[in-house]
């Protein structure tokens, strides 16, 4: 199976040693590939071959609009978003946090997935995996021919713009086929959760009925961060 990390590479968040200004981790190494600049923003990485190195199979135009236009779209907003955030944290002024988080999942998923996306692909790719990728693979599904069939089911099948995603569970360290429906669904794929509360009602409804906003000031009271702490501890490894 491929180490979290390499399946990751790509996203600063899991990776790194030294803590930026803007609350962003990096390390030395993807300070070089410049995952962001002096000033903590996120930059596009380049294309790691030329624009029409996957013809036949995908075209150069595709490529061109897609790299250059799309996805440097998603690092723009993504930027823009969080700079709107810290204005709104500096200004104490949570008005307008339910879109900016959600401009932050749309633009942070788009940024995370298509950095992945690139070097997923290559022109000396194809073929199928050796090692220990083929390995898990064949434990979690049977057999490549039977996770390629799943894979290509999946994605073909998702409704409306989405993304196929095979991901590794790393408790169980389980693979899932999955389907990313509109990618922004806010989540952005591609960072580790640290700390998470449950917001369904089962999870406070029976004490605090509609006052979810109470639940959430009163889970603070209880928060291990130590196991937080431990977490991070793991994602940055
Ligand atoms: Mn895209």
């Amino acid at each position: 199976m491929t180490k979290r990390r390499d399946f990751l590479k790509t996203v600063p968040a899991v990776a790194g040693a030294a803590l930026l200004a803007n609350g962003s981790f990096i390390s030395s190494a993807e300070a070089k590939t410049k995952v962001v600049n002096a000033q903590g923003e996120y930059v596009l990485p380049p294309l790691p071959y030329a624009y029409n190195a996957l013809e036949p199979f995908i075209d150069e135009q595709t490529m061109r609009l897609h790299h250059d236009k799309h996805h440097a779209g998603y690092v723009r907003g993504l930027n823009a978003t969080l700079a709107k955030l810290k204005k709104a944290r500096d200004a104490g002024d949570y008005s307008q946090v339910q879109i900016l988080s959600d401009k932050v999942a749309f633009n942070g998923s788009g940024h995370f997935l298509h950095s992945i996306f690139w070097q997923n692909m290559s022109p000396k790719g194809g073929g199928e995996p050796g090692g220990k990728l083929a390995k898990a693979i064949n434990m979690n599904f049977g057999s490549f021919a039977k996770f390629k069939a799943q894979f290509i089911a999946a994605t073909s099948k998702v409704e409306g713009s989405g993304w196929g995603i095979l991901a590794c569970e790393p408790d169980a360290k389980k693979l899932f086929v999955l389907q990313a429906e509109k990618h922004q669904n806010l989540t952005v794929w591609g960072v580790t959760p640290l700390l998470v509360v449950d917001v369904w009602e089962h999870a406070y409804y029976l004490k605090y009925q509609n006052r979810r906003g109470d639940y959430v000031k009163a889970f603070f009271n209880v928060v291990n961060w130590d196991d937080v702490a431990q977490r991070l501890k793991m994602a940055m490894k």
